[in-house]
């Protein structure tokens, strides 16, 4: 019989939505007649913009062109979304990043989860906690990890975030070879700002290290003094990967488009001490695995690169925007102590009870449905998630039911 791979092992098994879910479930069965209103899970729920449908429609009609058909793709991506990206998400901010710079996939879970391979197994990682899962995750299926020991990896450097410190994890004393950070941040919806991250630039150069940086909710950013790309901090060009995606910026959950950026002179090294690009390795790594996002896709995604395009992904954000104004606004009069909502679309609110309590008893007596703060590491407990992405009518409702 074929021996599996037993770090898969080492993760605990009940997923935490499968058991919101459960629970959703029980409560419905025994409450028929309860109007649920789900602000759990971080998924989108608004149309994608005019200007992506149209794009995808022209698209599709040159799929059935055969003067226009594509076959194959470039596994990097299409040069035309390339260099839309570095020009209005970087050059335009004065950002020093060209297209060459940027590899195109379906998504940027898959690139957060991926870019660990590129990397030795002995590497060290320090981890926020709470954290989105996908960053400790993959570590663990790939055997860089011991095991879960309460509630934390054996060989993993944690970063908590909490209020104590507002979610502003310092650098940790030791060496570590990878960093994930995120920001904006899901779950707890805080920002690093610059001096903050400067700090991680200055320590990833004093110990060699990489930093993983997700910016999947960058769009989401009101305040004016947080940097929506690591690259506006000094040095990082040679110590930080960047993750992003049309995901949440565009609604591109299920239609699936993000992009990696690794600097030209960002680099690692072997064992011998010879320093390698690591954009070498990750274009290998994707032309050997990965054969490219639908061109459909892309051209969608390209849309959002317009006067148009902007104005449209901005409605959008702002639309979620307002609901997480709404969702802080009526936590703060209910009583609750909250954080995030303002670069992000995720409330963090303190429950002073342990987070699946909690959790009941909003389901219970509001039936609103939360996500656990727990669920997303040691450090969470003692808080609950609240998302901005469902629909104005719902985020107003459930508010109502919080009043006293
Ligand atoms: C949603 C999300 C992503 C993006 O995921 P996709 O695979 O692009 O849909 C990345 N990082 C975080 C922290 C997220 O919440």
């Amino acid at each position: 019989m074929a021996k599996i791979n037993e770090n898969y092992l080492k993760l605990p098994a009940n997923y935490l939505f499968t058991e919101i879910a459960r629970r959703v479930k029980n409560y419905q069965a025994e409450n028929p007649d309860a109007e649920i209103i789900r602000l759990g899970i971080g998924d989108v729920t608004q149309p994608l913009p005019k200007v992506c449908i149209e794009a995808m429609t022209a698209a599709v009609a040159e799929m059935g062109d055969a003067k226009t058909f594509r076959g194959y793709g470039p596994e990097q991506g299409y040069e035309f979304l390339r260099e839309k990206i570095a020009e209005w998400n970087y050059q335009k901010r004065g950002l020093n990043v060209s297209a060459d710079e940027i590899f195109i996939s379906d998504g940027s879970k898959c690139d957060c989860g991926n870019i660990q391979e590129i990397f030795s197994i002995n590497s060290k990682i320090a981890i926020g906690d709470p954290v989105y899962p996908v960053y400790l995750d993959t570590n663990v299926m790939a055997g860089r990890t011991g095991n879960l020991v309460n509630g934390r990896f054996e060989g993993v450097v944690y970063l908590p975030c909490t209020a104590e410190n507002n979610f502003n994890p310092a650098p940790p004393n030791e060496h570590v070879d990878l960093i994930y950070l995120c920001s904006p941040n899901n779950p707890t919806g805080t920002t690093l700002d610059k001096a903050a991250l400067k700090n991680w630039v200055d320590y990833a150069q004093k110990n060699d290290a990489v930093i993983l940086y997700d910016a999947a909710y960058a769009a989401y950013i009101t305040e004016k003094n947080i940097p929506t790309s690591i690259y506006e901090i000094e040095g990082a060009r040679n110590v930080a990967i960047e993750f992003r995606s049309f995901s949440k910026t565009a609604g591109f959950t299920g239609t699936r488009c993000g992009y990696v950026v690794i600097p030209e002179n960002l680099t690692g090294k072997t064992s011998a001490g010879e320093k390698i690009p690591l954009k070498n390795l990750w274009l290998r790594r994707q032309t050997t695995k990965f054969n490219g996002t639908a061109y459909i896709v892309q051209r969608g995604a390209a849309a959002i690169y317009s006067d148009e395009g902007q104005a449209q992904i901005r409605q959008l954000i702002d639309y979620y925007m307002t609901n997480a104004k709404i969702i802080r606004a009526g936590l703060q009069a209910a009583g609750y102590e909250v954080f995030g909502g303002i670069n992000a679309p995720y409330i963090w609110l303190k429950t002073n009870e342990p987070s699946w309590n909690f959790f009941d008893k909003l389901l219970t007596e509001y039936n609103i449905v939360g996500t656990p703060g727990a669920g997303f590491g040691p450090c969470g407990e003692g808080y609950l998630r609240l998302t901005a992405f469902g629909s104005r009518e719902n985020t107003l409702k459930a508010m109502d039911r919080l009043k006293i």
